[in-house]
């Protein structure tokens, strides 16, 4: 479907990937459409990585707290309804484990989605962010799984780990550990260590293109021991990834 779906439509919501958090990080569309809106609405640290941009706009600014993103995304579909031009802001990709889902979901509900045009703009996601400062490991096959089982149960995510891990994929987690939840990533590491070498190339990367950026070269015997949080990805590498002064390379194919 092209543009707009030959309805009437009342007003616009962008769910803009602001990237990892460094304004030069954004794509120039995802840059043009935050100062094209009327309204930003997000999560408040996310507002405050890109408050450099909103500085000098009359913008109206609606922010909220983690655990709001229901509340967050029925706001903006309630302005955007209005015939505002709205931005919701998701960190990375916010098709990656961000708001884009839950926005078309709720305005389905809401019977809007013929009503408010809605549109995603693409962000740099964590594993892109991740996997430019170790090097280049993400050459090959490679598979994403979050280890947050808020949304996910348990068994589930084992299933995929060990399906990633059987399959030799390059693997990123996301949601690696928090406060509440510290022991999903010791069984990661023990799915991974069924089937790939003690030695196998681990990269963690703590807020990634952002300040405060952390980054280890690790591997899979001893990774866990490093300062693992919700800022942090992790890449696994595959059987044939490798360390070459400090950086992680896995090569572009098995033939050689
Ligand atoms: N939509 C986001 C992902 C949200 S899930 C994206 O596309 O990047 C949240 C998880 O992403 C965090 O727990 C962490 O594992 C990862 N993450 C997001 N930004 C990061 C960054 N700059 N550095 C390292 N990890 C990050």
């Amino acid at each position: 479907m092209s543009e707009g779906n030959g309805s009437y439509c009342r007003g616009h919501l962008a769910i803009v990937g602001i990237g990892p958090g460094a304004i030069e990080d954004m794509t120039i569309k995802a840059y043009n459409t935050l100062l094209e809106a009327d309204v930003i609405v997000g999560y408040k640290t996310y507002l405050e990585l890109i408050k450099q941009l909103l500085v000098d706009q009359e913008k109206e600014i609606v922010g909220t707290g983690m655990t709001k993103e229901v509340e967050r995304c029925q706001k903006a579909l309630e302005i955007a309804a209005e015939g505002k031009n709205v931005a919701v802001i998701s960190s990375g990709d916010p098709g990656v484990y961000g708001m884009a889902g839950l926005v078309l979901e709720l305005a389905e509900t809401k019977g809007l989605l013929n009503q408010i045009k809605i549109s995603v703009v693409p962000g740099v996601t964590a594993a892109s962010a991740g996997a430019s400062v170790l090097g280049a490991p993400l050459m090959h096959d490679f598979s994403i799984i979050s280890l947050s089982d808020l949304l996910t149960p348990w068994e589930l995510i084992l299933k995929r780990l060990e399906a990633a891990a059987s399959s030799d994929f390059v693997v990123v987690l996301y949601n690696p550990k928090s406060h509440k939840r510290v022991e999903h990533i010791e069984k990661a590491r023990e799915m991974f260590l069924k089937f790939r070498a003690g030695d196998t190339p681990v990269g963690v990367v703590k807020n990634a293109l952002r300040s405060g950026q952390e980054m280890f070269v690790s591997d899979l015997e001893h990774f866990t021991e490093l300062p693992i949080d919700m800022f942090t990805v992790v890449l696994i590498g595959n059987s044939q990834t490798k360390v070459m002064g400090g950086k992680i390379v896995t090569p572009r194919g098995y033939s050689w």
